[in-house]
């Protein structure tokens, strides 16, 4: 379902846009979607038409995504197997401080060599109801303040169910904008596309490496936009929106982690308005890449941050339950249907 829809069967309910309105924000904040204010009764602000028709409703909404299971870690994150209507997974992410990551695939095509969701494919996208679902789930479990789209999937492949999703969340969802993170390997429609709406979110960029050659090994189906053109891109539209761009930096052992990609990162970066996360790669057993040594990352922090390159270290949420991306779903998958449904917790 894409929210277009929604607003079309409350319109086939005899709601007026009045009356939407009031249900889709019931709906954004987790509550009944016939919720108004604590004084109010709902016969006195809906059409008996839609009162009739929102059990109904309110059923589908409820099926876009539900809780599968729930994963809490020790950082205060909490990874979430949320199900489809269609019975597909996607992971969500409560992130401490009211924050919560979103997936908008199901699978991914870009393919990047180190993510266990690039290795499925994409399998579908996921449509803007959907999405908004996994905030509306969230809700009924935690605040969030802030949504940033980095789970499974890349957003620039599935814009249009994006961008519905982002203004809903950035209007009626109650979001600040520059809570709102796109995050893309880069794409020039993300570039022509973002500056034209209403609501603008901040952009995160994965770089990953400043070498062109080997970000084309490393991100294999990423669109072909040279490190230094996309850095470029990228400034212009984090002066033009006042957000700063934040860029996504894998650290993998003796591939992106050495000097010269260092000097790499100063010489792009220095006086941009950025910051750089650096994302110490969330190794499995007998993974082909493993994360730098503690030490290592903290040398990198201080030389590039005492060198003028705002620099965070930012952990994989929730590493000690299969933090990375798509690891939750895949462990999932890899269970037969029948004895998940048996025992859930064994994902654990
Ligand atoms: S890191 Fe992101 S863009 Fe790359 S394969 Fe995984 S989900 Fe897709």
């Amino acid at each position: 379902m894409r929210l277009t829809d929604l607003h079309t069967r409350l319109a086939d309910l005899g709601a007026l846009p009045v009356h939407s309105g009031r249900v889709v924000r019931a709906w954004l904040q987790g509550k009944p979607l016939h919720a108004g204010t604590r004084r109010q009764h709902t016969e006195h602000f809906l059409p008996l038409g839609v009162r009739a028709g929102l059990p109904q409703l309110a059923g589908e909404l409820d099926a876009l995504a539900r809780l599968k299971t729930e994963h809490p870690a020790a950082d205060g994150s909490s990874r979430l197997l949320v199900e489809l209507a269609d019975g597909q997974m996607v992971e969500s992410v409560l992130l401490p401080r009211d924050g919560l990551c979103v997936s908008t695939q199901v699978g991914c095509a870009v393919g990047c060599v180190f993510c266990m969701t690039g290795k499925s494919g994409l399998l579908r996208q996921v449509g803007s109801a959907e999405i908004v679902a996994q905030v509306v789930l969230a809700r009924r479990l935690r605040p969030v303040r802030k949504v940033v789209f980095m789970g499974m999937g890349e957003p620039a492949h599935n814009l249009d169910n994006v961008l519905e999703a982002i203004q809903l969340l950035g209007t009626d969802g109650g979001i600040g904008h520059k809570n709102l993170v796109f995050s893309t390997v880069g794409d020039m429609r993300v570039f022509e596309r973002l500056p034209q709406q209403r609501v603008k979110p901040a952009l995160a960029l994965s770089l990953h490496t400043t070498d062109a050659a080997l970000r084309r090994r490393l991100l294999p189906r990423a669109p072909a936009i040279d490190p230094e053109a996309l850095v470029e891109l990228g400034e212009a539209y984090a002066r033009r929106v006042g957000h700063p761009i934040q860029y996504q930096w894998t650290l993998l052992e003796g591939i992106n982690d050495g000097q010269d990609e260092l000097d790499g990162i100063l010489r792009l970066l220095k006086g941009k308005y950025a910051v750089m996360n650096l994302i110490p790669y969330n190794s499995l057993e007998a993974d082909e890449y493993r994360r730098p040594a503690g030490a290592r990352i903290v040398e990198i922090v201080r030389y590039l941050h005492s060198r003028g390159v705002l620099t965070k270290v930012r952990n994989s949420a929730g590493q000690d339950i299969d933090g990375g991306c798509g690891q939750l779903r895949a462990r999932a998958e890899q269970l037969p249907r029948s004895r998940r449904e048996r025992d859930p917790q064994r994902i654990l």
